[in-house]
């Protein structure tokens, strides 16, 4: 039994990220958009595998006015109730294929043993909505618990514009690895279809949006792509934390990169930054 490529690889990511203590029990969600071609060529890919497939019976389960570019699309999606330590041992179970409708979705395959996707799939569906229009090559959202991030989001009258040079002060390829910096969300109840909008919103002109008290998300190209960007922040944001706790002094009184040194890097590297503006 062989799963496909885009199956295995976010099972190496849920195990990944749950060994890194982003995904404590049942915390974090992840989706995936299935290219045309590999829509074309699911039922034979799933076919050997231990996917159930749902032919005619498919319900469509009405959660949301679904985006017009993200209609009739094929999404995996981690389940609700996912532990992240256990989904490599039953993929079938904590992993379903849904298919979107204008107003929802139907259930594909997997999700074998009746589970729902993850209660966050409206902010799933409307990232992919936001993204797709600023990059039409946008794959991947994952939500996770990244721990200095969130301990980070708890610090008083962190914003999207301090939280962002704050980690680009500390560690010089911040700014690489996410040029469009990180949004921070003030604190939202989880699962509605409001905090799907609001990130949504931030989602136009970031790829990572921090929910204050709870988490982060991340969008991009694959599944490495997610990971490696909030690798790279919450990274950041350790080295920012600690550097704080052993010196006594608040971030910039150390010697960290300064706007100059940012705006150096964003030159050699002909990346473009509206936050040092
Ligand atoms: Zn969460």
């Amino acid at each position: 039994m062989t799963y496909p490529k885009y199956i295995n690889e976010i099972i190496e990511l849920t195990h990944d990220m749950w060994q890194k203590g982003w995904d404590e029990y049942n915390g974090g969600n992840v989706s995936y958009l299935l290219s045309n071609a590999e829509v074309e060529t699911l039922l034979a890919d799933l076919e050997e595998t231990d996917f159930e497939i749902y032919g005619d019976e498919k319900k469509e389960v009405k959660v949301l006015p679904v985006p017009e570019n993200m209609q009739n699309r094929h999404i995996l999606i981690t389940a609700s109730w996912s532990h992240f330590r256990n989904l490599k041992n039953q993929p079938a179970v904590d992993l379903g294929i849904i298919q979107t409708t204008a107003e929802g979705y139907q259930i594909v395959a997997g999700l074998n043993s009746g589970k729902r996707p993850t209660s966050e799939i409206f902010m799933h569906i409307l990232a992919h909505a936001a993204r797709l229009e600023q990059n039409p090559d946008h794959k991947v959202v994952v939500h996770n618990h990244a721990t200095n991030i969130v301990i980070y989001s708890l610090l008083n009258e962190v914003t999207s514009k301090s939280m962002t040079l704050d980690l680009w002060s500390v560690l010089t390829e911040s700014i690489v690895v996410f040029p469009d910096g990180i949004a921070v969300l003030p604190w939202e109840v989880p699962g509605t279809h409001q905090i799907g909008l609001d990130t949504a919103e931030e989602l136009k002109n970031h790829r990572m949006v921090v929910w204050a008290k709870h988490g982060v998300l991340s969008t991009g190209t694959s599944y490495q792509d997610c990971f490696g960007l909030i690798e790279t922040a919450d990274k950041a944001a350790h080295i920012a934390l600690e550097l704080q706790k052993i010196s006594g002094k608040s971030i910039y009184d150390n010697n960290t990169l300064s706007t100059d040194n940012l705006k150096e890097v964003c030159r050699a590297l002909k990346v473009d930054s509206k936050y040092l503006d």
